[in-house]
């Protein structure tokens, strides 16, 4: 029978981890799958590495591994898919926002041969306005980029291990699992589901970390915002183009002193899109600069013991 391995990433998840082992684990053994659960503790600074290893005492299907610190939820889900031991691997939130039943249901089309399964949202769930409207023109953009519909698209998927091989062979480091999961290709089918109102806690993203996510992976799936400084510069130039026929104009024609006013929006104007251009640049350059690093996209500072014993025993295959 084939094994289904559910990577959790958990940040701050104290107050309802033992809740989601307890639902996930009734949830897939009511509809007999074989599975384990592996959570992911990313850098958590309350109880959470404590609550997992309680989780996986009480249950051994459980297992988890600690990060040295907060990697991000991306690290983590990497993390998770490199130690997962099963035949598919499932990703899914440790709040319980995402349906635990819906898995089943991804399970099942992997069965008829889809390498890749989307969890797709039918409704977002609470949010302010100003965070839909945010959400909805990142996704415009990044479905655009990668040609791919990703307005409905969340972390909530279940993944062929075919396909668990390849995201774990990408060498980069800044990697946004959502995007490259589509990316790969292969058959894939998509399970909607409503997302569930956050129980405990709170969302861990500000609308700085928001804004911060949003650029960073735009700019590693385009470079389109590269293109774009060389379409302003031609813009810029056409524009110098007239204006320079017209004060050439002027200037034989005698009428040349006027026009500061002119000087001093242009001089602003081009100052600031070469400020922004370079600035842009920059951005690029430091992401390379990132990449070229090739530091690891996370430390694993501790494992339970059943994921130290297995870890063991990778090591010496
Ligand atoms: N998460 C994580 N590392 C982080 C931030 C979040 O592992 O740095 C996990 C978090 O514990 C949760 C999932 O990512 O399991 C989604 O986080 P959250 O619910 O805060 O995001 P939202 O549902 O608001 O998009
Ligand atoms: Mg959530």
């Amino acid at each position: 029978m084939p094994l289904l391995s559910i990577v959790v990433p958990a940040y701050n998840e104290q107050d309802i981890l033992e809740k989601t082992a307890a639902v996930i684990s009734d949830t897939l053994s009511a509809a007999d799958i074989r599975f384990e659960i592996l959570f992911v503790n990313d850098g958590s600074r309350d109880g959470t590495w404590e609550k997992i290893q309680q989780a996986a005492k009480l249950n051994p299907r459980v297992r988890g591994i600690s990060f040295s610190r907060n990697f991000g939820k991306e690290s983590a889900i990497l993390a998770g898919l490199s130690e997962a031991k099963g035949d598919c691997c499932a990703v899914i939130d440790c709040d319980l926002q995402q349906p635990p039943a819906a898995m089943v249901e991804m399970y099942h089309l992997w069965e008829q041969g889809y390498k890749v399964v989307n969890g797709v949202k039918s409704s977002r769930g609470k949010e302010s306005a100003l965070h839909r409207f945010a959400a909805k023109a990142f996704y415009a953009a990044m479905s655009a980029i990668v040609k791919i519909d990703m307005t409905k698209a969340s972390d909530y998927k279940l993944l062929d291990r075919e396909v668990v091989e390849v995201l774990l062979g990408m060498p980069e480091r800044n990697y946004f699992f959502r995007a490259l999961s589509e990316w790969v290709g292969y058959p894939s089918a998509a399970v909607e589901y409503d997302v569930a109102e956050r129980e405990v806690g709170k969302s861990k993203w500000s609308t700085r970390a928001l804004i911060k996510y949003a650029v960073t992976n735009i700019t590693a799936f385009s470079s389109i915002p590269l293109n774009l400084i060389t379409v302003l510069g031609g813009i810029v130039f056409l524009v110098a183009v007239v204006f320079g026929l017209i004060a050439l104009i002027q200037y034989f024609s005698g009428t040349a002193v006027e026009g500061f006013t002119t000087v001093i929006l242009l001089l602003l104007l081009i100052g600031s899109i070469i400020m922004v251009s370079l600035g842009i640049i920059g951005f690029y350059v430091s992401k390379i600069y990132e990449e070229i690093k090739q530091r690891p996209k996370f430390l694993i500072a501790a494992r339970t013991d059943a994921a130290e014993k297995q870890a063991k025993e990778k090591e010496q295959k």
